[in-house]
């Protein structure tokens, strides 16, 4: 068992979704038990993706280039047991109802979903009137995001308006037991993570305040981001990607995580996330759309089991980035870990191929050997 530290053999007592023990040997006689045999198979937490595009996302080549809503296996089959959902570049189609909305259908079908409030633009479009009562009134939202900056795309907030959506984001977050970060969408253009650099040399708003993502799309973003992190700042790698983007320069996030761990950066401040359902476009340097394509979910394991079988990170390392480090940042009660109180959100894994053999959310086994035991409203 790797929870995700490595335990050793241990046995796990699951009463409905949660953990309620775990020990060498656990001696129980009920007649409704259900006995699993895990053997032959490494234990890890459920897996968190806290950058998901859960109603679709993108439209940057008009209607037709709008990607679809995910399913509940899109997740599941790989591992996830646990969503962020955000909106995108264009909050004026996608809206934070629906996004709610699919987020409870998604935790109905038996994953856990979160969001955050707004979309790539500023003024942020919110649930309620303020980000405040947001983060408040609505279980579901644990942060503001993903605003875009350094983007084309971007509403091209200035520092002023940056500064105020985080104080509130922050003082909501307190104020409602919740991260209260912002989840900060980073473009190509090259001030890169000036704004943020910024905030946090001019005003007393901490570093951790921020979940700056796509940082590996670029050398140079990429390399600031190790600093940032360094400083004391959470930073998320994008896994999603096509070949084009590894050839224009995206930096590998199996590459990426081995080397911001040999110039010492703490694995606590590193995240990987999907982007999953988002529009992948392709732009050129005139910002001219040539193409699109479609993040997919199942890039975010691959890329940890990338990082340990490619790199030699060592598994209880790696998984951290999207197990334990989400949870912690993102303060995701129940989840990122196995623990008794935890719920009971396990993937096992082949202990040689590291493949996926079973997902279990909430106590109840979604994926064995390959086979889909639950599936979405209308994936039957
Ligand atoms: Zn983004």
């Amino acid at each position: 068992m790797y929870a995700p530290e490595k335990l050793g053999q241990k046995e796990i007592l699951v009463a409905n979704e949660w953990i309620e023990e775990m020990n060498e040997e656990i001696d129980i006689s009920v007649t409704s038990l259900t006995t699993i045999d895990a053997g032959g198979l490494l234990i890890v937490p459920g897996f968190i993706d806290s950058h998901v595009h859960l109603i679709g996302g993108g439209g940057e080549g008009g209607y037709a280039t709008r990607t679809p809503e995910a399913s509940l296996t899109d997740f599941t089959r790989y591992g996830i047991t646990t969503a962020v959902g955000v909106i995108g570049t264009d909050g004026i189609t996608r809206t934070m109802p629906a996004l709610l909305a699919k987020a409870r259908g998604l935790t109905e079908e038996g994953m856990t979903c979160f969001i955050h409030t707004g979309s790539y633009q500023f003024p942020v479009k919110t649930l309620t009137d303020t980000i405040e009562k947001d983060l408040l009134f609505i279980p579901e939202i644990v942060g503001v995001g993903e605003i875009a900056i350094a983007d084309h795309r971007s509403s091209q907030p200035t520092l002023e308006e940056l500064t105020k959506v985080t104080a509130e984001a922050r003082v909501a977050g307190m104020l409602s037991g919740k991260a209260g970060i912002v989840n900060i969408h980073l473009g190509d253009a090259p001030d890169g993570l000036e704004l943020l650099w910024k905030i946090v040399h001019e005003t007393p708003i901490p570093i951790s305040q921020f979940h700056p993502t796509h940082i590996n799309r670029n050398r140079t973003l990429f390399e600031d981001a190790m600093k940032f992190a360094k400083q004391g700042g959470v930073v998320d790698f994008t896994t999603s990607t096509v070949p084009t983007f590894l050839e224009e320069g995206e930096v590998a996030c199996s590459k990426g995580l081995a080397e911001m761990l040999a110039n010492n950066v703490p694995i606590s401040q590193i995240t990987f996330t999907s982007d999953g359902q988002a529009s992948l476009p392709h732009f050129s340097k005139k910002g001219e759309l040539l193409g699109l394509q479609i993040g997919k979910m199942h890039s975010l394991y691959e890329a940890v089991k990338e990082a340990v079988v490619a790199e030699g990170v060592p598994l209880d390392v790696a998984i951290q980035v999207i197990t334990s480090n989400p949870a912690r940042h993102l303060k995701l009660a129940h989840k990122g870990h196995i623990t008794p109180g935890a719920h009971a959100d396990l993937v096992f894994l082949d202990e040689k191929s590291l493949e996926i053999k079973g997902v279990m959310a909430k106590g109840v086994v979604h994926m064995w050997n390959g086979e889909m035991e639950q599936k979405g409203t209308f994936e039957k």
